[in-house]
């Protein structure tokens, strides 16, 4: 092909017939408008028609959602929901807070409430050493069993506690 000629008119309409067996797409230009086939145009109308359907049948959901009131069920599982997660949780005091422990309380939180209830221990009953303070004087428990009960506790010095644990076995 010389430069500057062009294909002819007969060239070009078979180069368009073996584009489009192949399926590509026609070539496109200015001025010249390429009208969808029947099958393709009955397409774009099914897309349509379907997408503005679908539009049309969410806005309508949209809407009954939004102006429809709660159910009593669906009222009781948001109420479940916000105890769980701890919105508005009920006010808990003694024996009915979640920390309450009753008997089975730690070595640390029943000798945090000896303390309360007693105050700082200060005078061996051992050996009658007064003035005992911190770590130099402890609570020795009579009963092994760490009873809730003040009575089972004993005022002892560090010396005088060693000596009871080892007496009564206790580490
Ligand atoms: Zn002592």
């Amino acid at each position: 092909m010389k430069k500057g000629t062009f294909h002819s008119k007969e060239t070009k309409q078979k180069m368009r017939e073996t584009a489009l067996k192949k399926g590509n797409k026609p070539p496109s230009r200015k001025g010249i408008s390429i009208s969808p086939s029947e099958e393709v145009r009955k397409k774009i109308s099914i897309t349509l028609t379907g997408h503005a359907v679908s539009l049309e049948t969410r806005y309508k959901q949209r809407l009954a959602k939004l102006g429809k009131p709660i159910s009593e069920e669906h009222r009781k599982n948001i109420s479940i929901a916000n105890k769980r997660d701890g919105i508005k949780p009920p006010i808990y005091y003694g024996e009915n807070h979640p920390n309450w422990v009753g008997d089975k309380v730690g070595y640390g939180g029943l000798h945090s409430w000896i303390r309360k209830y007693l105050g700082t221990a200060d005078t061996c009953e051992h050996c009658g050493r007064s003035g005992l303070k911190g770590r130099q004087i402890d609570w020795a428990n009579k009963s092994q069993k760490y009873l809730r009960d003040l009575n089972d506790w004993l005022r002892l010095c560090k010396s005088c506690h060693r000596k009871y644990d080892l007496t009564y076995g206790i580490s």
